[in-house]
């Protein structure tokens, strides 16, 4: 990427991290309303700032981009959904580009590069997560490099900090899927990546009542590329959904912490469940990136996944047992979700048994008990 840079108000501005989520994005005009309200409006009288919402935006946009282009370090561009984001980022490519995926990712970013490939829009090449030395060849070789860390579901952490300073072709793209760690966990841009990508839907929005994405960058020309995608592909973001993930970012901070206290504590216990036979998360010193994850990550995250005894039989069983945890799909929301991975369609290939949990902000003991009764009994099935 050859242009300018473009970073606007960061978090260090107010100090942490934790008092930027609160403070940014808010109107100071006096007699303004604290928050930015939801501006339902396609068009706006001419001669000023904004014309017509699809081109020009709304404040609600402008309040989420301001908010997570601070957690970030760059600018950032709201789209209508985390796929919407990613398939903009795509969509840069020349025709015949090739794309390094890793082997596990979500299975929307597979999808939309196996669509690709079999239009003969690009060449896709699928690299272990943790297979660094292929990612740094694939550095040197491929048109966009698409990384997601730690990995959906199987939760690998790939070397970010070794892959990102690696050598790249020439206006090739490295994109990172922040969505799992969230930038309170890891900052990619600061690593080096070109872009980096969070589903609004999840962590930021938090409540499982939106759909969003986010990407941002530093590159001027990157930036405006893709507010210019958004634009013309018509990936708006609604202004419900803005106002809403805003309201959600406002206590990102202490969902995240208390989710992630959760978690440990979960999967410390799941490793040593009778009924468990593997227990996924990175900061278990079982798990295989361990070592990776503690470099590189402020905390492990909300997520678990976890197999267990008796197949798919089994694990359905526990998903109708539970009482408090939610059997739904998604993730990074207040309540805590399950869902057998291997039931999603294109998740065939995972092993039949694989519940991947969302841990949410719920007292830990109630949601310990819930799981040991509902794996308890499910294996008497
Ligand atoms: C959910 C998710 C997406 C897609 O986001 P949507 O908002 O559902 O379009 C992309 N990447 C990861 C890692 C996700 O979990």
């Amino acid at each position: 990427m050859g242009s300018s840079d473009t970073t606007g108000p960061h978090a260090g501005d107010v100090g942490s991290i934790e008092s930027w989520l609160v403070s940014a994005g808010r109107d100071r005009r006096p007699g303004a309303p604290l928050n930015v309200s939801p501006c339902p409006a396609s068009n706006f009288v001419l001669g000023g700032q904004r014309a017509y919402a699809r081109d020009d935006g709304t404040r609600s946009w402008d309040a989420l981009e301001e908010i997570v282009g601070g957690l970030e370090g760059g600018s950032s561009v709201a789209f209508a959904s985390g796929m919407a984001a990613i398939t903009a980022i795509f969509d840069q490519l020349p025709t015949g580009a090739t794309v390094a995926l890793p082997d596990d990712c979500y299975q929307g970013v597979a999808g939309l590069a196996n669509a690709g490939q079999s239009r003969g829009r690009w060449s896709v090449h699928r690299i272990a997560v943790a297979d660094t030395a292929s990612w740094i060849q694939a550095c040197a070789e491929s048109d966009l490099i698409w990384l997601e860390s730690p990995s959906n579901p199987l939760l690998v952490v790939a070397e970010l900090e070794t892959i990102c300073a690696a050598p790249r072709k020439p206006c090739a793209i490295l994109g990172v899927d922040n969505t799992f760690a969230t930038p309170l966990n890891q900052r990619p841009l600061a690593l080096g990546a070109d872009v980096a990508v969070e589903s609004v839907t999840k962590f930021i929005g938090g409540h499982s009542d939106l759909l969003g994405g986010v990407i941002t960058v530093r590159d001027s020309a990157l930036l405006a590329a893709l507010r210019q995608a958004r634009e013309l592909a018509g990936a708006t973001p609604g202004t419900l959904e803005t106002f809403l993930a805003v309201r959600g970012a406002r206590t990102l901070a202490v969902r995240l912490e208390r989710a992630q206290r959760n978690a440990m504590v979960l999967a410390e216990r799941l490793a040593d469940h009778p009924e468990v036979l593997i227990t996924r998360y990175p900061g278990l010193a079982s798990h295989a990136t361990h070592k990776a994850a503690r470099r590189q990550l402020k905390g492990f995250g909300t997520i678990i996944s976890f197999d267990i005894r008796g197949g798919a039989e089994a694990a359905d069983a526990v998903c109708a047992r539970l009482r408090l945890i939610q059997h739904a799909t998604s993730l990074g929301a207040v309540e805590s979700t399950i869902e057998r991975r291997a039931s999603v369609p294109g998740q065939e290939h995972l092993p039949p048994s694989l519940l991947r949990l969302s841990v949410g902000i719920e007292a830990v003991e109630d949601l310990w008990a819930d799981l040991d009764r509902a794996l308890r009994v499910a294996v008497e099935v």
